[in-house]
């Protein structure tokens, strides 16, 4: 049997906004993965059906999916809303939820959405061209359908994932950690320490904004002094991840330092505590990714995938690492966000109290 289910249909391509996020990189994507990983027995391919009102309705009000669905002109902000883009976000929708259904049902042991992870589109309101929240509707259906009551969500994309907080920051059964470029050099300049949700949900949203050109060490001690000592504290059913290949050092939007390597570590430090504490259950939304080098996007995706299974796959870099950035840039700074992220967080947990 198949251990990882990789939800990919070849519509999500009309996710075109004619610039960065265009259709090339999910066919560049998906040739890779065939070329790669296609035949092996660990892996299938499944193509997610479209999200229905009710699977949108999860997260999003009925006023706000009738306007998607109107397409009423353009956005205000920052999302032009064609009808091909929106009939894409729906399948991103129904691929987080199939993902999570999957997993959870014990299926298969770890799902990944390509395309997906987004991570600024709110309840009501469509943003960072995402607009229909892949990974909370994969959350809500876990916690209404399926009785989950501890679901961990971390997002290691580059921008901070504040539609994600804003959803869930009253929420206890959802712990929410954010691993990102410092908001005040990248958009949504949101994101900052003192975020960390309210009312039934404070203590569980957590943001570590990282200096930019932060590399792979910076990553790996916020993950092992934050990330690892709350996850074991709570204990969740199922980790859902937000990834991609936007904190790459070649990405065009982002000033972030992580190689490939870099990429392929986080995604496995995160693997390593979802097999240790829920039996492995774990999706992982892939879908960043900006660089220069139109490559790196689908390597990246494959790093993520090959960090998180462990899969015996060399994914080596298209191009020289310049110097600045196989440094451990950022650590002197990220070591004293990280202490006073733990001390503002000691009176909600315990790890976090001596
Ligand atoms: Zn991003």
């Amino acid at each position: 049997m198949s251990k990882y289910a990789v939800l990919y249909s070849e519509k999500i391509k009309e996710y075109d906004l004619g610039h960065v996020l265009t259709q090339d990189r999910y066919q560049n994507f998906i040739d890779l993965f065939q070329e790669k990983l296609g035949s092996h027995p660990d892996f299938d391919i499944i193509a997610p059906p479209s999200a229905t009102d009710d699977d949108l309705k999860l997260i999003h009000t009925q006023e706000y999916i009738q306007r998607i669905d109107q397409l009423r002109g353009l956005d205000p902000f920052d999302t032009p809303l064609s009808p091909g883009l929106v009939r894409a976000a729906k399948l991103l929708a129904g691929a987080g939820k199939l993902a999570g259904e999957l997993v959870y049902s014990g299926e298969y042991q770890k799902a990944f959405v390509v395309g997906g992870g987004v991570q600024h589109a709110t309840r009501s309101r469509e943003k960072g061209f995402g607009v229909f929240s892949d990974i909370g509707i994969c959350a809500e259906n876990l916690k209404r359908n399926f009785g989950v009551t501890r679901i961990l969500m971390i997002d290691t994309d580059a921008h901070a994932g504040e539609g994600l907080y804003e959803i869930f920051a009253t929420d206890s059964q959802v712990l929410f950690i954010s691993l990102h470029q410092d908001p005040r050099t990248l958009y949504p300049g949101k994101g900052f320490i003192h975020e960390i949700g309210r009312d039934e949900g404070e203590g569980y949203s957590i943001n570590i904004p990282l200096p930019p050109q932060s590399g792979a060490r910076v990553y790996e001690l916020a993950l092992q002094k934050i990330f690892v000592p709350l996850a074991e504290e709570f204990q969740p059913q199922i980790i859902l991840m937000v990834d991609g290949s936007d904190p790459h050092y070649t990405d065009r939007i982002t000033r972030m330092g992580l190689t490939l390597a870099g990429i392929r570590m986080v995604g496995n430090i995160i693997s390593c505590k979802a097999d240790e504490l829920c039996g492995g259950k774990m999706v992982d939304f892939i879908g960043s990714g900006y660089s220069s080098n139109p490559q790196i996007v689908s390597l990246g995706w494959l790093a993520s995938i090959a960090g998180v299974t462990g899969v015996d796959l060399e994914v080596s870099e298209p191009q020289p690492i310049p110097p600045e950035f196989q440094s451990d840039y950022g650590l002197a700074e990220v070591q004293k966000v990280v202490e006073v992220i733990r001390k503002q967080l000691s009176p909600y947990w315990r790890c976090f109290s001596n």
